[in-house]
């Protein structure tokens, strides 16, 4: 497909439900816009996650404000193709305009005049305003620790499909965030021997007193948290809403089978080497959750909500062999391991964006989402502007921020334009004696604006 327009307002780069909802925002406030996707719309909900994963948030809740789940049940958890088709389904609602199967591969700040000059792999294209929507998941990361090793099928959870994927034998699963837990699981259900490697993490409960844990932290306030507490930079969150939903309890996987290993930290000669900080971070997992359950008490308690009492919930199962005697190395060739799964998370990458929008490190430098570099915009990436926004529902509040930024912008230059105009139209006719519509014209074509 040709990319024909060759000047518009606003680029958006991504069609997830970052560029989706980015779209629905411009378009109601008529900002002429343009989304190219590489792919398809929402592509990382088909093609970039295991074939199980359902949402780990109820129908209800992660979705966009405007937009139901069609025949679904709304505190039922959809599957990654009935997402992805939600955001197709959205973007037709309001004709949003997505041309897919266009990469961006860079982006350059124009000299000497407005705008951003970019490249597509279908031409070039003129902006005024960039919106990079481009995930906040983008390059899988395996950590350096990682095996050299020839007869071990590696890779990450970003790769990772389903269990007849893999080579026989068992198999080690690096982290234990969302990610890794359910992966851990269905492996385990499926009949393979299976080592969980856990790090730090916190484990809402899934449901307690009849609510699920999205609303607590959504009244509580804490998808609306702007900043992570310190020292959390590297805390998983262990949710699930596979088999119906679950609250994660890492002693009843272990039960179940699963063998709990600390952090893992090195690979020497085919023995994989663990930290001994399981029973810790079992145990602040336990707290974070129980937690959860006293502000939630406290809640309730305060609003007088009548919601049933559920003390069972603070029951927490005996400590598993694993946490008690600590498995700290593990030679994977004797105990049949054949596989690592890697679900240690992603990085992003900027390299196309040629713009000055980063700091020292590289990171993004932003407001809110709207980049150090005028004109340039970030939307999707964890802790944005708040907890929530690299999530479905958060995402679309952060979009609705950075259009009303656009409108402002728009409003100044327009402002700005205006004296402008009528100079260069008393020019036009005092000294050319031209016909004032033709310099007007020429002038907004510039997109000054
Ligand atoms: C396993 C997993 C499960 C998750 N489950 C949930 C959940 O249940 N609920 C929830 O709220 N969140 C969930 N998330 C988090 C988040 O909602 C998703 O990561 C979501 O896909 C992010 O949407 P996005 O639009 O920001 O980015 P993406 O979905 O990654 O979309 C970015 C798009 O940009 C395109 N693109 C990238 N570079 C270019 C380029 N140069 N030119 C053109 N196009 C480009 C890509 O093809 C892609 O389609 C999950 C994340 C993961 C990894």
């Amino acid at each position: 497909m040709t990319v024909e327009t060759t000047s518009i307002d606003t680029l958006v780069v991504g069609a997830g439900q970052a560029g989706v909802a980015m779209s629905e925002h411009l378009s109601k406030i008529g900002v002429p816009h343009l989304v190219l996707e590489r792919a398809r719309i929402a592509e990382a909900w088909r093609t970039g996650r295991w074939d199980s994963l359902v949402a780990n948030g109820p129908a209800w809740h992660d979705r966009f404000p405007n937009l139901d789940f069609a025949d679904f049940d709304p505190n039922g958890f959809a599957s990654k193709e009935q997402v992805a088709e939600y955001f197709v389904q959205y973007a037709q609602k309001f004709d949003a305009p997505i041309r897919t199967g266009v990469e961006v591969t860079k982006v350059v700040r124009n000299v000497g005049r407005p705008g951003f000059t970019v490249d597509t792999s279908e031409g070039t294209i003129e902006a005024n305003r960039v919106v990079v929507a481009t995930g906040p998941f983008q390059r899988p990361v395996i950590p350096p620790v990682a095996p050299k090793s020839a007869t071990l099928t590696q890779i990450h959870s970003a790769d990772y499909r389903n269990p007849q994927q893999l080579p026989e034998g068992g198999v080690l699963v690096v982290g234990a965030g969302s990610s890794g837990v359910q992966i851990a699981d269905e492996l385990q259900r499926s009949g393979r021997r299976v080592y969980l490697s856990v790090g730090a993490h916190d484990r809402p409960p899934r449901g307690y007193r009849g609510r699920d844990f999205c609303w607590w932290l959504g009244v509580l306030g804490e998808w609306d948290a702007e900043v992570m507490k310190p020292g959390r930079e590297h805390v998983t969150i262990a949710v699930s809403g596979a088999r119906g939903g679950h609250t994660v309890d890492f002693r009843r996987l272990a039960h179940q089978g699963i063998t709990l290993v600390g952090l893992t930290k090195s690979f020497d000669e085919g023995v994989a080497k663990f930290e001994a900080d399981l029973a810790d971070n079992i145990r602040r997992g336990d707290e974070n959750y129980l937690s959860l359950l006293d502000a939630a008490d406290a809640y309730a308690a305060r609003n007088g909500l009548e919601l049933p009492e559920e003390p069972e919930a603070r029951f927490i199962p005996a400590d598993p062999d694993c946490m008690t005697h600590p498995l700290l190395e593990l030679d994977l060739a004797q105990a049949g391991v054949t596989s690592i799964i890697w679900a240690t998370g992603y990085a992003v990458d900027f390299n196309w964006l040629k713009v000055d929008a980063f700091d020292d490190t590289g990171k993004p430098k932003h407001q809110r989402g709207v980049a150090k570099e005028p004109g340039i915009y970030f939307l999707g990436l964890p802790w944005l502007s708040r907890r929530g926004s690299a999530f479905i529902w958060g995402v679309w509040h952060d979009a609705k921020h950075i259009a009303d930024h656009i409108a402002t912008q728009r409003k100044y230059l327009a402002y700005y334009d205006a004296p402008r105009r009528h100079i260069e139209e008393t020019r036009v006719e005092c000294v050319e004696g031209t016909p004032a519509e033709s310099r007007v014209h020429s002038v907004s074509e510039m997109g000054v604006n």
